[in-house]
């Protein structure tokens, strides 16, 4: 995809069933994390909605996880200096609900912004990761979040 404006990066897709999601975005040619395309293409209840944010699980966790959810911002948004404080503190107290209601013990909190070859993420909407690994999986290892393009 040459447009270096698209609103997502099919060169960072990890699965052939969100490639194929993503090829159909691409030529719908909207966001799919702006909340009037949300539901189009992301199948998963959202859990809790606030001023700021829609908590959901993501559609395609990364492998080896036990809980992997999105925080996904209400406006489209793509830098981290264009929200609030308050946006700020809204997004930990979705992670905090999540944290307590799913019993998570341990993991990692991981937010990708800005031009996708250095961000590594699929989708340009500014989203955070709650990521909890699945440590007893029988073909455990341990959960890496890519920042940056891949090597070709
Ligand atoms: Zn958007």
């Amino acid at each position: 995809m040459a447009n270096e404006k698209a609103f997502v990066n099919l060169d960072n897709a990890r699965l052939d069933e969100q490639r194929a999601v993503m090829n159909i975005i691409v030529e719908d040619g909207v966001c799919p994390f702006c909340p009037e395309y949300l539901a189009r293409y992301h199948k998963k209840p959202i859990l809790r909605e606030g001023e700021f944010w829609i908590l959901t699980d993501n559609q395609w966790p990364y492998e080896h996880t036990k809980n992997h959810l999105l925080a996904i911002t209400k406006n489209h948004v793509e830098a981290i200096d264009e929200l609030s404080p308050e946006a700020y503190a809204e997004l930990m107290e979705h992670f905090r609900w999540a944290i307590k209601e799913r019993n998570i013990t341990g993991g990692g909190i991981a937010m990708r912004f800005g031009e996708p070859e250095k961000s590594g993420g699929t989708v340009r909407h500014l989203h955070a990761q709650l990521i909890e690994p699945d440590i007893e999986s029988p073909d455990y290892e341990p959960v890496r979040v890519k920042i940056g393009k891949s090597k070709k």
